[in-house]
């Protein structure tokens, strides 16, 4: 199933929600960092989170997200835009850690119960804002949460799950449920029975569920209408041989001139997607001329 994103609302208006599959991406992401599975996990929770953030607070910018707790992962960087295109890295991608006493992956170990979350939206105009929040867990979803509840005040319950196993990342996904000012406490109760009783995130789409059945069953009980057509998610990139060559021409002459005499080349890494990029002695020296 491919991967993809859409947004809902309830008909009497108590709830706003997004949802996300990013199987595709996560592994995507796994292959080209060399994840461990803690990583995995960890890293595929948070671009779930951005691209979830994304799609509920920008139309057509972007919004960044860094982790950056006490834990041996060290930080975790993604970028999400609200037409599904993420990216992201862990600083130690080799990390591993023992399961947690519930059998999950130690996300919350890994990341760090003490540090902050970092969001920045850029919304494609004027100056981005940024804002910190002191992670509640390290587990991702519910520093998400903490940060979405300072931030305006509304009630959410933030879902983000990654399944991965000896065959690969089988499920991966989550969604955020905005409580606007509507809601009761019973909304509230009817969401998390409604969770408890059908299970994770992941479960439901190991099972064959795509987006709209998912969230339909997490919200039984409410009139669900489907705000959006299903935008694809992909891990995508924006760097490119191009971008590092224009990158090396701000470096002085000498220096390029250096690199060529001595190296014989310029190497560069671009540490959201691990590409490399090599620019010969040749170029090298058409660059120091021009
Ligand atoms: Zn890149």
């Amino acid at each position: 199933m491919e991967d993809g994103i859409l947004k809902a609302m309830t008909a009497d208006g108590s709830i706003r929600a997004v949802i996300a599959t990013t199987t595709k991406a996560v592994a995507c992401a796994r292959e080209r960092h060399e994840l461990s599975y803690t990583a995995t996990a960890a890293l595929g929770r948070v671009m779930t989170s951005g691209l979830l953030l994304a799609s509920l607070m920008t139309r057509q910018g972007q919004v960044a997200l860094k982790f950056q707790g006490n834990g041996p992962l060290g930080r975790i960087l993604v970028d999400a835009q609200p037409n599904g295109k993420v990216r992201g890295y862990v600083d130690n991608p080799q990390v591993e850690l023992p399961l947690n006493s519930l059998g999950n992956f130690d996300v919350g170990a890994a990341i760090g119960n003490s540090g902050f979350m970092h969001v920045m939206v850029d919304h494609g105009f004027g100056r981005p804002y940024s804002s910190m929040v002191e992670l509640a867990t390290g587990e991702v979803g519910e520093d998400v949460n903490r940060f979405l509840v300072s931030s305006d005040q509304t009630g959410s319950i933030v879902v983000v799950g990654v399944h991965v196993s000896k065959t690969g990342v089988e499920a991966a996904g989550g969604l955020i449920i905005q409580l606007l000012p509507d809601h009761t406490e019973e909304t509230i109760c009817q969401i998390e029975n409604n969770i408890t009783t059908f299970g994770t995130f992941t479960f439901l789409m190991r099972r064959g569920m795509g987006l709209e059945d998912i969230l339909k069953r997490i919200l039984t009980g409410f009139d669900v209408h489907i705000l959006t057509d299903v935008e694809p998610v992909q891990f995508y990139c924006k760097c490119s041989k191009e971008r590092f060559v224009e990158a090396l021409k701000i470096l002085p002459k000498t220096e390029i001139l250096s690199m060529a005499e001595e190296d014989g080349q310029a190497e560069g890494r671009c540490h959201f997607c691990n590409e490399f990029y090599y620019v010969g002695r040749e170029s090298l020296l058409d660059l120091a001329r021009s």
